[in-house]
C-alpha cells in the first residue's frame, strides 16, 4: 500500500511499526472494503463446499465441518489475495459475522453445558432426557430428520446440531442487540442535538 505521504509500506514493516508508517507515523489499517469483500468471498465458497458436500445423511458433524472450513478458507484468501490499507486507528471491532457466530456460541454454551449437564446431573430420567434433546434439535429437526437428536448420533453430530440450531437463535439475539443499539445512539444523538440548542440558545440570551 502506498501512504499520503507518498512512501510505499509493506506488511511486514506495519507489523515492525505496530501499524504506522516508517516516514510519516500515520496510522494505517486493513481497510473495511477488504474485510468486507473477503467475508462475503470466504461465505460464498463456504455455502458451495456445504451444498456440494451435503447428502441427505449430513448431519451436524457435516456442519461442524463445514464452519471450520472458514479458517483454512480466510487464511489461503489472505495469501492469495493480500490486504488493502487505509490510514486511520486500528479498531478491535467486532464483524457481523464474528458477533453472530458469538451470539450462536452463547446460545450452544447455555444449552449443551447448561441445560444439557444441568438434566444430567440431576438425574432426569431418559424420558425428560430426551424431551430435551428434541427440543433442541428444532428447527433444523423439522426440517431434516438427519438433525433430529437421536441416540445412534456421535458426539460431534450433537454437538454440530445444537450447534446449527444456535445460529437461528443467535441471529435475532443479535439483531436485538442491534436495535437496542441503534435506538441508545439515535437517543444520545437527539440529547447531544437538544443540548447543543440549549447551548445555542443562552448564548442568544
Ligand atoms: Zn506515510
Amino acid at each position: 500500500m502506498t501512504c499520503p505521504c507518498g512512501r510505499r509500506v509493506s506488511f511486514p514493516e506495519l507489523r515492525d511499526t505496530l501499524g504506522c508508517c516508517p516516514d510519516c507515523n500515520a496510522e494505517l489499517r486493513v481497510s473495511r472494503s477488504y474485510h468486507r469483500w473477503m467475508t462475503l468471498l470466504t461465505l460464498s465458497i463456504l455455502i458451495i463446499i456445504a451444498v456440494s458436500t451435503h447428502t441427505s445423511s449430513s448431519s451436524g458433524t457435516w456442519f461442524l465441518g463445514v464452519v471450520l472450513f472458514w479458517i483454512p478458507l480466510r487464511v489461503a484468501g489472505a495469501k492469495l489475495l493480500p490486504p488493502s490499507f487505509e490510514v486511520g486507528r486500528f479498531q478491535t471491532k467486532f464483524t457481523v459475522m464474528a458477533s453472530v457466530f458469538t451470539c450462536a456460541l452463547t446460545v450452544f454454551a447455555i444449552e449443551f453445558v447448561l441445560f444439557g449437564w444441568a438434566h444430567l446431573a440431576l438425574g432426569a430420567s431418559s424420558q425428560e432426557l430426551s424431551e430435551h434433546l428434541a427440543r433442541i434439535s428444532v428447527p433444523l429437526g423439522w426440517v431434516t430428520s438427519a438433525f433430529i437428536i437421536r441416540p445412534d448420533k456421535s458426539f460431534t453430530d450433537v454437538c454440530g446440531i445444537i450447534f446449527a440450531n444456535s445460529f437461528f437463535y443467535g441471529i435475532p439475539m443479535f439483531a436485538c442487540y442491534r436495535v437496542v443499539r441503534w435506538a441508545h445512539d439515535r437517543d444520545r444523538t437527539v440529547q447531544i442535538g437538544i443540548a447543543g440548542r440549549v447551548d445555542a440558545d443562552d448564548e442568544e440570551e
